[in-house]
């Protein structure tokens, strides 16, 4: 699975997944080498006049669980922005923050949880 389907089942997992959201999402989004200094990384919103018209990424690779949560946490931004597109834009740091720190707990969860039925899974298929 590439880091696209494997945040789209993430997001499909938690009910956050809408494809047209995706889709708008994955085209504005730029996946920089994952040894790029972190500082790049981020959800960063186009606002003219006050309006907010339009949302750029730029996230790592995925080559580790580290990278993968750093898109967890910007697509997570990006669904909390997408939502406000066309409206005034008033930035709420703390409420969207919190929001990407949990969804990144989720996924430490979901793939702990992920990994155990794997395991479960296999131990059968050798008992048979
Ligand atoms: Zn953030």
């Amino acid at each position: 699975m590439n880091r696209t389907e494997r945040l789209i089942e993430f997001f499909k997992n938690e009910d956050m997944y809408d494809e047209k959201i995706f889709e708008y999402i994955n085209s504005r989004t730029h996946v920089y080498p994952f040894d790029t200094d972190p500082k790049f990384f981020g959800c960063y919103p186009k606002v003219e006049k006050g309006i907010l018209i339009d949302i750029n990424l730029i996230v790592p690779e995925t080559k580790t669980l580290k990278n993968f949560l750093i898109n967890v946490h910007e697509y997570t931004h990006a669904i909390d922005l997408y939502n406000e597109l066309g409206k005034p834009y008033v930035e709420d740091r703390e409420k969207f923050e919190k929001r990407a720190e949990y969804m990144e707990r989720k996924y430490i969860q979901y793939s702990f949880d992920s990994a155990m039925k794997k395991n479960e899974e296999d131990k059968k298929r050798k008992s048979i």
